[in-house]
């Protein structure tokens, strides 16, 4: 490693960071992290936290993930590169997309398209959307739906059907005919219905008001994280995603569920899609398919869908579509050691367990603490804190405040996710109880600095 004050001077001077503004990251320099174990990452100085973070959503399995380190670096010595765009393919890359079919047969998805990540995921499905509807003979099927506050990526296509100006504005203009319908989110909603079955049905109605109003003959897909994650973990009750799926089923519309985030466990079951009881027609993946030590995705197709395009005669269902890195063979390799440890940990039971334990002490902590204007949480490992600097108002809170926040939280030993005025938490699936109970304590410390 290069020396740390060297690190410390350049830190941001040359590096574009991803979410910031560049100036920011010179006048507050991130930090700065070498090292990690376990669910526990290192920084410069040597500072060891629990990741309350998992990386971005994806280090499920934490940093010590031996068989998928080995199985990486085995496959570098055997087939380190090869594409499998027409007329070749590799082994690794069909065992795992076997694997990947035996994995999601209770969605009934059962074919795989394989992406660098959760943008290219998401914008593979959405195209095959559109192709699908080509190849049935309904050309005029080319719109896209989704939910105000939803995430869905930076892709044009993807920042196209995002709900939240942060990722758009700056952007536009962004892909035509893509229109959003509220969230179920209960603190904050047009409708000013606090009663989570009821702000379902509401946005259940607004949607097909929307489908109305565009034309169901106008539209390809929608596309719906089943529990939205970015956006601030705004979970809907039961009754919404099977609505949304009988919505979509009735109009012809296909529906893409975004699991970049809830696929493989992190919501306490499988899949997002098996926690509300719905089938997709297409899954998007990435993130935790590798445990994020490979940027790998897949899109998981429908057979319905499937099997459109392949009885297609016409030519209509040629894909036209893939990347270099599609079905990388490090990537499968990684990939197919990440599930085989994923099942054998079992880690949506602990990430269920262990996630009650944090949304309950999270409303403990809401108890003592006025800024914390909502909790979010209940399925698995996905939580976040809403602060607000009044709670009758719910004025958001300021920036310095919630930055102190997260500041004396790593002190106190935990990485916690700033996001506008929510604090999101997203652990490693495999963190412990006490784990959890550093986590929590940590950020009552940073809350009681504010
Ligand atoms: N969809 C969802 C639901 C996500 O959470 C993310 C990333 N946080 C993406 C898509 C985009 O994934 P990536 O950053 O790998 O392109």
């Amino acid at each position: 490693m290069l020396d740390a004050n060297f690190l410390k001077e350049k830190n941001a001077r040359s590096v574009w960071h991803p979410m910031a503004h560049p100036a920011d990251s010179i006048n507050n320099p991130p930090k700065i992290v070498t090292g990690g174990q376990g669910v526990k990452i290192t920084d410069v100085d040597g500072h060891e936290v629990i990741d309350g973070v998992g990386g971005l959503w994806n280090v499920n399995l934490g940093y010590s993930c031996d068989p998928i380190k080995e199985a990486i670096k085995n496959q570098l010595d055997q087939l380190p590169y090869y594409s499998i765009f027409r007329g070749t393919s590799n082994d690794v890359i069909i065992e795992l997309s076997e694997e990947l079919r035996a994995f999601f047969k209770p969605d009934g998805l059962s074919r795989a398209f394989y992406t660098s990540g959760g943008s290219d995921s998401v914008e593979t499905a959405l195209r095959l959307s559109r192709q699908y509807h080509k190849v049935k003979g309904n050309s005029g099927k080319t719109k896209f739906l989704s939910l105000k506050y939803g995430y869905h990526g930076t892709h044009i296509g993807a920042a196209s059907v995002n709900g939240n100006a942060k990722f758009r504005t700056a952007y536009e203009p962004l892909l035509p005919g893509c229109h959003h319908t509220p969230s179920p989110y209960e603190y904050r909603n047009p409708f000013n219905e606090t009663d989570p079955a009821k702000l379902a049905q509401l946005c259940l109605n607004a949607l097909e008001a929307e489908i109305a109003f565009q034309g169901a003959s106008t539209i390809a897909a929608m596309i719906i994280e089943p529990i939205l994650g970015a956006g601030g973990v705004i979970v809907p009750h039961e009754s919404f995603v099977p609505g949304i799926r009988d919505i979509c089923t009735r109009n012809n519309i296909l529906l893409i569920t975004d699991e970049v985030i809830t696929a493989f466990g992190r919501t306490g079951a499988w899949s997002g899609s098996r926690l509300w009881g719905i089938k997709p027609d297409f899954m998007c993946t990435a993130k935790a398919i590798t445990n994020g030590y490979f940027p790998f995705g897949a899109v998981m197709i429908s057979d319905e869908v499937a099997e459109t395009f392949e009885n297609d005669t016409t030519g209509l269902a040629n894909i036209g579509h893939g990347y270099t890195y599609s079905g990388h063979p490090v990537g499968a390799a990684a990939a197919l050691a990440c599930l085989k440890e994923t099942q054998r940990l079992n880690v949506k039971d602990n990430a269920k367990a262990r996630g009650k334990q944090l949304h309950e002490g999270l409303l403990e902590l809401q108890k003592s603490f006025d800024v914390i204007g909502n909790i979010r949480g209940g399925h698995g490992l996905m939580c976040a804190a809403e602060l607000v600097s009044n709670r009758e108002t719910k004025k958001p809170i300021d920036k310095p405040t919630i930055a102190t926040i997260s500041k004396v939280a790593y002190e106190s030993g935990a990485m916690i996710r700033v996001s506008g005025n929510n604090i999101i938490l997203s652990p490693p699936l495999v963190i412990s109880e006490g784990e959890i109970t550093t986590v929590l304590a940590a950020l009552k410390a940073g809350l009681s600095s504010a």
